[in-house]
């Protein structure tokens, strides 16, 4: 039998906190199919990440040279920053057959779900306002203040989550990876992007 597959463009979402960076790595760590698109990033630099494999750490004015040279799939300012999809991140590999998945923001995860109608949108929740409160806090990566700026863009990010096809609450961290993975393995046989032949 040979079969042929289209690479999926897997695109997380959801408000600040709620997990997406700590489902997204197990995933990466888990499934060498998928490989993370990079983005770049006019936010300045986190201790514990590393230049490249995070982020394309960019100033605004290279951030707009690309804007220039319509090098972004999409792009968006989220949280007082200024954030981008490179198309060179994500469509060479879809055509090779790599799965490619997008840690981004709900304004750039509507941009690809109306480009890309056959992208696997998945939004991940926090299991209450509360628990995302102590998830940022506790992560501690940013001040008080950009705490409480993504707290208050949380409301509005989640009333828009019916737009995406999944939804996984993430309360027991194994049981939402548990879900994130059956929604992988459904869609890696989905007609749109998986082509077998049959021997005669
Ligand atoms: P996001 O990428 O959505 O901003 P992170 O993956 O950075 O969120 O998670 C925010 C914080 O919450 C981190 O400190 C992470 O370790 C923690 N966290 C993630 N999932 C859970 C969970 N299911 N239960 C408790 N804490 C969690
Ligand atoms: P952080 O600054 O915490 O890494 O990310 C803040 C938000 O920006 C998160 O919701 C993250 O998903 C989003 N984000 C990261 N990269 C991109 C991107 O390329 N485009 C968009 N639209 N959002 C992004």
């Amino acid at each position: 039998m040979k079969e042929t597959r289209k690479g999926m463009l897997l695109v997380i979402s959801g408000p600040s906190g709620a997990g997406k960076g700590t489902l997204v790595e197990r995933l990466l760590n888990k499934d060498p199919s998928f490989c993370f698109s990079v983005s770049v990033t006019t936010r300045e630099k986190r201790k514990n990440e590393i230049e490249d494999v995070h982020y394309h750490f960019i100033s605004e004015a290279e951030y707009d040279k690309l804007l220039e040279q319509d090098a972004f799939l999409e792009h968006a300012s989220v949280h007082g920053h200024r954030y981008g999809t490179l198309k060179s991140e994500v469509y060479e590999r879809m055509e090779r057959g790599q799965n490619v998945l997008l840690d981004i923001d709900p304004q750039g995860a509507r941009t690809v779900m109306e480009k890309e109608p056959s992208c696997v949108s998945v939004f991940i929740l926090p299991p209450s306002y509360a628990d995302l409160k102590v998830r940022l806090h506790t992560r501690n990566t940013e001040k008080p203040e950009e705490i409480q700026r993504r707290l208050n863009n949380a409301r509005g990010e989640i009333a828009q989550m019916n737009r995406y096809r999944y939804l996984i609450v993430n309360d027991d961290l194994d049981l939402a990876f548990d879900q994130l993975s059956a929604i992988v393995r459904a869609e890696k046989q989905n007609s749109v992007r998986y082509f077998p032949e049959i021997g005669e």
